[in-house]
């Protein structure tokens, strides 16, 4: 399996540290609002992933944490807690807020055919754990104490910034943005541990008083006491590279002397308009929201499997009507493999589909090559030996194409869906005589074709 490594800039073998089992940290959720499409692309990412690695035949251990606590408004280290803000503005607790926000997220990633990893950790379950580990780097001479918390010096980590390549100190922005506390030694010290002003809810006993802690030491924290001192993969955002994985570098790297990530890999962002879809921004959509403008979920995979996980991705409704219309048709055409006449193809040409599908999802998750492999099997008469391939490639894509069989309310007829079939075939062969014909069928029937890009949809009329 090829990887690309942000660390090294450059795609490479993966080679594990347990031979057969591959050991995965994935950044998960701030609970404290619900989570939009562009965190469920990264979580569509992440389990790709996870699927691509077992589909290679390896064991995986893989941990999620949760993070329902202390994650501030600027993913620096300053401004509100945003779990007590979504608090005060809703009378509820925190715990509470994290708790429905935690439901929300799994019934979203279930609908999205996004498996739990192995270990799912809340941050809160774990403030031990990080206690000490804080406790052990202030030992070691790498916290210090301030009037409002623990702080990481990051002049005593001299290569700070090596996954971003930022290592100029003062070019740390974000750090140098953050002028609030005059006692930090560097502009991008970061704070391990938060002191608690006496009205923060969340609030704990430390050696310091009552406090929380800081965001990025409870993924260094809970990927050590699960995966070891070095495991093999971790996982998150583009937006988490300059910031919280430096960060959590630096933490991990000070305790143990040694790297304990061997590759770092990252999602592109999805956007709107040539802007992140973020929360701050305005600009999210949520699953309900586009079911109820008539998408599945499965429309919405489908949607993020067809850009590589390191390109950024538009989301606009007419891409996601484009996605919606390839993925009924590919459904269309595994469910004619699944009822076909002939139960056997060519055994080369499902030995060579085997082969081209596992290479390309094996090659830094190159999914879109991998469907398009599928699509070009797919052309071949339908039999059930493509049905069962199909099957196999589902593992990774996981897009429940074995649900074609079932009726859905925009269902088409399948003799019609035949003809716009026919039709699209005769357009991509630019046999124009043919495709008008079988459009003036469709039109006979009852049925309207309207073209777009990459297929077609099809109306009632
Ligand atoms: P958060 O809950 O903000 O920590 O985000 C959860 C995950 O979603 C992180 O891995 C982020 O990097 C990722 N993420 C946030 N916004 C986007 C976006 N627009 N596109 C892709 N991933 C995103
Ligand atoms: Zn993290």
């Amino acid at each position: 399996m090829i990887v690309y490594n942000t660390l090294t800039r450059r795609k490479e073998e993966l080679v594990t540290v347990h031979p057969g089992e591959v050991r995965m940290y994935s950044c998960g959720p701030t609970v404290y609002s619900r989570a939009h499409m562009g965190n469920m692309r990264a979580y569509i990412f992440m389990d790709t992933l996870r699927r691509v690695i077992k589909f290679n035949g390896y064991k995986l251990l893989g941990v999620m944490n949760i993070t329902d606590v202390g994650h501030l408004t600027s993913d620096a280290d300053d401004g509100d807690d945003k779990m007590e803000k979504a608090a005060k503005k809703t009378g509820k607790s925190p715990w509470e807020i994290a708790e429905h926000f935690t439901k929300l997220f799994f019934e979203d990633t279930d609908k999205l055919n996004i498996e739990r990893p192995e270990i799912v950790a809340k941050a809160t379950d774990h403030i031990a754990d990080m206690l000490e580990f804080v406790e052990a780097l202030v030992e070691k001479g790498y916290g210090y104490e301030t009037s409002d918390g623990i702080y990481f010096d990051i002049s005593k980590f001299p290569s700070y910034g090596k996954l971003s390549g930022n290592t100029r100190l003062s070019d740390n922005i974000a750090g140098a943005r953050v002028d609030v506390n005059d006692e930090k030694r560097n502009p991008a010290d970061f704070a391990l541990w938060k002191k608690a002003p006496k009205e923060h809810i969340m609030q704990w006993d430390s050696p310091w008083g009552r406090s929380y802690p800081g965001w990025h030491i409870e993924c260094s924290t809970m990927s050590r006491k699960y995966l070891g001192d070095t495991f093999d993969i971790h996982t998150g955002g583009v937006d988490h590279i300059p910031i919280h994985h430096e960060n959590e570098i630096a933490q991990s790297e000070a305790l143990l002397g040694h790297p304990a990530v061997h590759y770092w890999m990252h999602v592109e962002f999805m956007q709107v308009d040539g802007r992140k879809m973020s929360k701050s921004l305005g600009n999210t959509y949520t699953l309900d929201e586009l079911e109820e403008k008539g998408y599945s979920p499965m429309d919405f995979r489908y949607f993020c499997l067809n850009t590589h996980y390191r390109k950024k991705l538009n989301f606009t409704f007419e891409g996601m009507d484009g996605a919606k219309t390839a993925y009924s048709r590919l459904l269309a055409l595994v469910g004619a493999c699944k009822h076909a006449e002939s139960g056997t193809t060519d055994p080369e040409i499902i030995r060579q589909f085997d082969k081209a599908f596992l290479d390309a999802v094996s090659d830094d998750l190159n999914i879109p090559l991998g469907l398009g492999e599928l699509w070009t099997l797919l052309k071949n008469p339908p039999s059930r030996d493509i049905y069962d391939a199909a099957m196999r490639a589902d593992k990774v894509l996981a897009l429940s194409i074995d649900k074609c069989d079932e009726k859905k309310d925009d269902d088409v007829p399948a003799d019609i869906r035949d003809i716009a079939e026919r039709r699209f075939a005769a357009r991509k062969a630019k046999n124009w005589a043919e495709s008008d014909a079988l459009r003036a069928e469709l039109a006979e029937k009852g049925w309207s074709v309207a073209d777009s890009k990459d297929g077609y949809s099809l109306k009632k009329n």
